[in-house]
Order: C-alpha cells, then structure tokens, then sequence
C-alpha cells in the first residue's frame, strides 16, 4: 500500500491523495489550489498524475478545495467511479458550475488583456459545460452504507458534521496478507453546530489522515453566536436600520436564516424582512431543502414543534435570484436583513448592498465568517473609515459587529478532543494534512503527547509505503 500526499500538504488548499492498494489508484479528493494567481494557474492545469491512471475517486465534501479540480480531471481523460454522499454530490452539481462560470469570466478578463498585448489566448480551467458532463460519473452512497469500491476495498462515509453532505471516508483494506482500516477525516465539523449531526466517532482506526485547519487556534464559544445575532438584529432594528450579512452560499448562509429562525419563533427578534440575496445562495438552499436526511436531532425537534419542513423558511424570508428584485431591495424604507455573496465582499450582488448602506450609520454589517487578508471583508473586520468599492472611495459610517464561533471547523482543542476518542492500541500511523505548517505541526506534536504513533506531517509530493 502507498499514499501519497499531493495537495493540501502543509497548505489548506488543494486537497489531493493517491492510495495504491493491490493494484487500484484510488484517487481521495481532487480539490481546486486557491492561492496567488500565477501558481494556481499552473498547479489547477497541470495534474501531478496521468488522469487515465486513476481507477476511482472518493470526495470528503463538496467545498471547492476539495471537489473543484473534478472538471479538469474528467477533461484529462478519468473515466472511473466518483463516489461521495448524495449531499455532496447534489452540491456539487451547483458548485462546480458556479465554478466553472468563474473561471470562464477569468479567461475571458485575462484574454480581453491579451488580445490588446497579442499574446496568445488562453483556456478557462474548464468551463459550466465539463462541469456538468463531470456529475455524470458520480456514485452517491449514503451515511454508514459499507460498499465494496475496489478489490479488498469497502469504503464507508461517516458524518463529519461540516457542511451538508460532508464526510469522513473510512476505507476497509485487505491486502499484502493484512487487514487494516484507513480513515479520512476531510474537513471535521464542531460539536453542537446548527443544523448538523456532531461528527463520527469511528473505532478501530489503523492508519489515520486528519485535517489541521485550525491545529493551532481556538474558536469562540459555539452557544454564542444566537445571542450576538439576536443582540445585532435588535440594535440595528431599534436604531432603524438594516442589516448587512455577506455570507458564503453553502453552509453559512443555511446557518444564519436557520438561527434567525429560531430567534423569531422564541419572539427574541421582531417580524421583519429577511432577504437571501444570490443565485447560488438560494439554489444551496434548495439543496439543503432535499437532505432532511443530515439535518440533525434538535434540527428536527424544532420541525415537528414549528410543524414546519423548511428551517429556512419563516415569516419575513424572501429569496431573490432575479436582478430586478435584487435592485428593488435597495429602495426600501425601515428595518431589514440582507444576506447576500460573496462572504469575503470580494465579488456578487454584496457589493452593491454594501455600497448603499455603508454610508449610512443606522446601518450595521455583520461578518460571520473568516475574511482572508486583502479582501474588502478584511477591512470591514479591522473597521477601516474609508473603503474602496467597484473602485470608488466611501465613508464607512454603518456600524461593524465580528460574529465568532460560526466556523465550520472543528478548532485545537475539538481536533484534540475528537482525537482522543479514536485512538486505540492499534493505531500505528497518523498523516497530518490540510493546514499551514505550523498549524500541522502543532497538532502533530500534541497528538503525539496523547498516543505513541508513528505522526508525519507529509512534504508536499511525498509518497509513503506501508
Ligand atoms: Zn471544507
Ligand atoms: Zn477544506
């Protein structure tokens, strides 16, 4: 047997393993690499394998660091099984469209600058059409179904309670005269988050690959994040104003309209519009709507109590895909909430809300997810006075309120607390991935104060025999 570890080594991004097991490749993940421009171009178009080469594929979760290169490897030639959760692949079938609808804006861009240099035109990564044709490979298997992918090989999906659809994927391998249980952790949720079942504490784990997103930071209090949004809604309401939450489509969104839900129903917040604000936003949302089956015990408590079937669907929730309904947002009078993409303020319909709102100080924006360095939602956070949209300069004058505790990520201490539950005597081997290096290794090194493995945090490319 032999992994390797070609995406998503000492970086979050990425996310690509090849396992060799008695003479199948089985390809686990094929992410897209976010990073600067000009290695991402290289890296997403240049596979590090001959894709005719792969005998199958097996996806954690639908994010596109973890699904997003699929549409390259399909054009290089894979004809084999993908198998993922039905989740995951119903969200995949509107992600990597989205996707492939990005990347050919970029191509387009990029050419428009190229045909006036005379330099040669380039490709987009692949376009709405691939990402299409890729769905039809897809197997969807669902939560603990053991099947039979590969000779000797069964793999089974367990929650890992991190976005709709997300899994562990646990592969049963008989080979080289021994049996032994290889488990995947893909991206591990929190314990207690909305909406979701706490991840999967699997047993008798030999050789384990974990994530290390957050190995070396906390997160705040999960239990905290409905107060601060009720206490946000009140203030902005009671000052007049609206609220601005720029969200990502799939997940985060879900999350909020659920907890402003709940908040209605208890009578913690006023009855007042509630607008879902983006194409891809309301289409993750009709997914969510398809898979009660991942919807957690509380999730569907409060159903049955509210005799309702739609956590995201309340009195005041209007959901918008046409431009038309999107402007006419802007010329409403008195209190409101508007979520709206993208989460990180860089592109979509959010701008324009911002733009609107920001100057005046009624108005509040409220960030709920983690904004990366040199995003406009990065000068939100550090409360900026003056910020550049579509290129031109306005007075922030709206309040901003930084919601923590939403992250999808379990952080330090959940990885650690999870970790502690699965190791067992016979676990020999743990392979740390998905994380900046010093996050892997800060994680390695206290795992490795809890049970005496053999602990690595791969290089990027490295391959491992076992
Ligand atoms: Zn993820
Ligand atoms: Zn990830």
């Amino acid at each position: 047997m032999e992994l390797a570890f070609l995406g998503a080594a000492q970086t979050v991004t990425g996310s690509m393993h090849v396992l060799t097991v008695n003479g199948t490749r089985i390809l686990i993940e094929c992410g897209l690499y976010q990073g600067r421009r000009k290695e991402s171009f290289q890296r997403n178009r240049n596979l590090p394998f001959d894709a005719t080469q792969i005998d199958l594929l097996v996806l954690s979760h639908a994010h596109i660091d973890h699904s997003g290169n699929i549409p390259s490897l399909v054009k290089s030639g894979f004809r084999g099984n993908m198998f993922a959760t039905p989740g995951t692949r119903d969200l995949c079938a509107i992600m990597l469209r989205d996707s492939g609808h990005i990347h050919e804006s970029d191509a387009a861009y990029l050419n428009k600058k190229r045909r006036q240099s005379g330099l040669p035109l380039i490709e987009p990564l692949y376009t709405q059409e691939d990402a299409a044709r890729s769905m039809d490979q897809f197997i969807s298997i669902n939560y603990d179904r053991p099947f039979p992918i590969s000779p000797g090989v069964t793999l089974t999906f367990h929650d890992a309670g991190h976005i709709l659809g997300s899994a562990m994927v646990c592969l049963d391998i008989d080979g080289d005269g021994r049996r032994q249980r290889l488990l995947f952790t893909g991206d591990l949720g929190r314990v207690g988050a909305p909406l979701l079942r706490d991840p999967y504490i699997p047993r008798d784990v030999n050789i384990l690959i974990i994530e290390s997103t957050y190995g070396d930071r906390l997160h705040g209090p999960m239990g905290e994040n409905m107060s601060q949004l009720r206490d946000v809604v009140n203030q902005t309401c009671g000052q007049g104003g609206k609220l601005i939450i720029p969200a990502f489509s799939v997940g985060r969104t879900q999350n909020v309209v659920y907890t402003l839900h709940q908040l209605f129903k208890n009578n913690e917040i006023p009855d007042l519009p509630v607008y879902v604000d983006s194409p891809l936003s309301v289409n993750a949302t009709e997914v969510f709507l398809l898979h009660p089956e991942c919807y957690d015990e509380e999730t569907r408590q409060f159903l049955a109590e509210t005799s309702s079937q739609n956590p995201f669907s309340f009195n005041g929730v209007r959901y918008i895909r046409e431009v038309e309904q999107s402007k006419a947002i802007n010329s409403l009078r008195g209190p409101a909430i508007i979520i709206s993409a993208s989460g990180m303020c860089e592109t979509g319909r959010i701008l324009h809300h911002l733009k609107n709102n920001i100057e005046d100080k009624r108005n509040t924006v409220a960030i709920v997810g983690w904004q990366a360095p040199h995003t406009l939602g990065r000068r939100l956070v550090e409360k900026q006075k003056r910020v550049k949209i579509f290129g031109e300069e306005y007075v922030r004058r709206a309040g901003v309120e930084v919601l923590n505790g939403l992250s999808a990520h379990a952080d330090r201490d959940e990885l650690l607390d999870w970790f502690k539950q699965v190791r067992n005597p016979g676990l020999e081997r743990v392979f740390v991935v998905h994380g900046e290096k010093e996050a892997s290794e800060s994680l390695a090194q206290a795992m490795g104060g809890l049970h005496p493995a053999n602990i690595l945090v791969p290089e990027p490319g490295q391959h491992v025999r076992m």
